[in-house]
């Protein structure tokens, strides 16, 4: 008997027939002995349209609210799934993030989750029932309910098996498993059979929605077994795994990832003097915007260029601080683009290969996609491009890296 935690996405419960075909699939591993513990999304398209409603009345709505809001997504399907349970014969319960005392800090729309008290699900799961519990959601020391971000129920399911110690987390999705890069932009893809924790992370970071980051960050961390399958089909899907395969046939790449949500900001003739780059990004880092890729270059006549990308979310708030950095900078100009994409190769394998990033610019360069900007790590090289290259630049890398599918 083994005790699984399992995750559907919206589209796998996007409708009642789908519902009641994972309430299917949910009785026979119930059947054959396993102790379940199931986390559901929001019914697909649900959470957008919450976020709509919202917008009608307040396009800068109270965070509080907000999290009351799309918080109830998920209790809809968690109570449609133990119907539908019931009425296959399966003792189910359904609970909220509180319920079951998802604890999580207080930042609402990105709760983290600190902590999850397991008592009232063994005690379920040892009276033989099945438990359903809502994904994304939680609440805070003052009892505030909190949600953990978009995609935010691969963390519940991930946080839930780290508590019950779990045997496998499995998240059900819409795809058979994670593949080399999105196979909506390649057909070609090809489904990996196994995929490490530290390249999940980096795909993840990259821009692959089909794990949360911090899902993989979890599971990384307490060694939960993590799968993804499909909803809809059979199959093996992908394992995360700890460990590296020992083949020397080892793929340099294993899989690509891309990002659209980038911006680009450029701050132009700077005097060049130590402290520069602390007083342009301190006042950005200091309202809470992340940056990622950051490159200087220094002019001949004395001043300093400085390029930096945000999330195209927080590009309108970077740049009004940036245009105030500049003037008590005595900087020439501020420049911004939204029409830029990151695209990151990805594998473990890059440690043990040389000339991976000269190849990828090469490809590139034969298709003539201008590189804007490159970085890098020990397993990854991104770059930013303009958008309107995203679909050709992956298929380049893809097939330059030998990732295609056979056939
Ligand atoms: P769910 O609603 O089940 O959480 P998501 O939409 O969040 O599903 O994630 C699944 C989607 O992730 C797929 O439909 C696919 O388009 C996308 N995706 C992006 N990168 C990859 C990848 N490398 N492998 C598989 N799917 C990917
Ligand atoms: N319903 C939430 C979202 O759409 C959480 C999730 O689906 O994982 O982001
Ligand atoms: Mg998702």
């Amino acid at each position: 008997m083994a005790l699984i935690v399992q995750k559907y996405g919206g589209t796998s419960v996007g409708s009642v027939e789908r519902i009641l075909a994972v309430a299917e699939k949910v009785k026979s591993w119930h059947d054959r002995g396993n102790q379940v513990v199931v986390v559901v999304s929001a019914m697909s398209g649900e959470t957008n349209r919450l976020i709509e409603l919202a917008r009608q009345i307040d396009p800068d709505p109270s965070p509080r609210e907000m999290d009351v809001l799309l918080s109830t997504g998920e209790q809809v399907t968690i109570a449609l799934l133990a119907m539908a349970l019931h009425r296959l014969g399966v003792d189910a319960r359904s609970y909220t993030g509180g319920q079951v005392h998802i604890r999580t800090d207080s930042a609402h729309s990105k709760a983290r989750i600190m902590d999850i008290d397991g008592t009232r699900v063994r005690a379920d799961l040892e009276a033989g029932r099945v438990v359903v519990v809502a994904g994304f959601q939680g609440v805070d020391e003052n009892g505030a309910i909190t949600t953990l971000g978009r995609g935010g129920s691969d963390t519940t399911a991930v946080a839930m098996a780290a508590a019950l110690k779990a045997d496998e987390c499995q998240i059900y999705t819409d795809v058979d498993g994670v593949y080399t890069t999105d196979p909506r932009v390649e057909p070609k893809a090809r489904r990996l059979e196994r995929i490490t924790f530290e390249e999940m992370l980096e795909m993840a970071s990259s821009g692959s929605k089909v794990l949360q980051i911090r899902s993989v960050e979890f599971a990384g961390k307490y060694n939960v077994p993590l799968r993804v399958l499909s909803s809809f089909e059979e199959g093996e899907g992908t394992l995360i795994t700890l460990d590296e395969e020992d083949d020397v046939e080892q793929a340099k790449i294993s899989g690509i990832a891309f990002s659209r949500d980038e911006a680009k900001l450029t701050i132009r003739g700077v005097p060049d003097h130590p402290g520069v780059a602390y007083q342009i990004l301190g006042p950005i880092g200091e309202a809470n915007i992340e940056v990622d890729m950051i490159v200087q270059n220094i002019g001949k006549d004395g001043t300093t260029d400085f390029t930096f990308t945000v999330h195209r979310n927080d590009l309108p708030r970077a740049l009004e601080i940036l245009k105030k950095t500049a003037d008590e900078l005595g900087a020439r100009e501020v420049e911004s683009d939204d029409k830029i994409v990151k695209i990151a190769l990805v594998g473990v394998g890059m440690r043990s290969h040389a000339g991976i990033a000269s190849t990828m610019f090469k490809a590139l360069a034969d298709e003539q996609i201008n590189i804007q900007m490159i970085s890098t790590s020990e397993i990854k090289v991104s770059v930013i491009v303009d958008e309107k290259y995203l679909e050709l630049a992956v298929r380049t890398l893809h097939d330059a890296f030998g990732l295609d599918a056979e056939n």
